[in-house]
């Protein structure tokens, strides 16, 4: 399995994950349609799946185009179904979704929005965090609740330190500086923002990143009680 890392919008980041051996794909999140379209036909990609974390326009833009035009099967988290344009297969909490060599276990981890769910590609140990977790932060709290928040987080620290992470988007610099100055003696997190620079400024993405890196430098996931995590999460609304 290979993973394609796609551009989309301003800092989204939609991602092919590829079977080499028959070209077939799924994407997941598919902020729009041009660029993924452009890599598929580039590469001879033949799209049979869509996956969506949740249902905000910068996650769900490209499902009807791309839909249409390789007859792909759209996924998403079952309560929904309304919500996420053209969605074909419905998932619940805890359910494994198998197809060709696709095999992914889907976590329903609120908060952000109340219906976002993750992607754990356990084969690979590969996870896809939409705009839960991010690489040194975590998503605003939409529609959710902190303690649902806090929850979704928690589960996310359950899984393999090795974890390979990717998420919905490209503010991990931008999150360094929140972390930094709350966090100012954590030398391995000094550490990380010295290889995100490098990887940046080389033009590549901070992404994948890893469960150990997180749990060590992300600040959010270092809180240890609700209270702290939700004054955390007031104090970056306001960064
Ligand atoms: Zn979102
Ligand atoms: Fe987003």
């Amino acid at each position: 399995m290979k993973i394609k890392i796609i551009k989309c919008l301003q800092d989204n980041y939609s991602y092919l994950l590829i079977d080499e051996e028959n070209n077939y794909a799924c994407v997941v999140d598919p902020s729009e349609p041009k660029p993924i379209i452009n890599y598929i036909e580039k590469n001879n990609i033949k799209l049979k799946f869509i996956l969506n974390t949740h249902h905000h326009f910068d996650h769900v833009g490209g499902n009807k185009d791309l839909k249409k035009k390789y007859n792909s099967q759209v996924i998403g988290f079952k309560k929904d179904k309304n919500r996420i344009p053209e969605i074909d297969i419905c998932l619940d909490n805890n359910e494994i979704w198998k197809n060709e060599k696709f095999e992914a276990k889907i976590y329903h981890i609120p908060g952000h929005t109340t219906g976002h769910i993750c992607y754990h590609f356990y084969n690979q140990n590969i996870l896809f965090t939409g705009d839960t977790l991010f690489s040194l932060g975590c998503g605003r709290i939409f529609e959710g609740t902190y303690s649902q928040m806090f929850s979704s987080l928690k589960l996310i620290k359950s899984f393999p330190k090795n974890t390979k992470i990717y998420c919905g988007h490209e503010y991990t610099l931008k999150n360094s500086d929140f972390c930094l100055k709350y966090d100012s003696n954590n030398s391995a997190l000094k550490e990380k923002i010295l290889s995100v620079k490098n990887y940046l400024n080389k033009g590549l993405t901070s992404m994948p990143t890893t469960l150990e890196d997180e749990l060590s430098c992300n600040i959010f996931l270092k809180s240890k009680d609700i209270e702290t995590f939700s004054k955390l999460r007031d104090l970056k609304d306001n960064f």
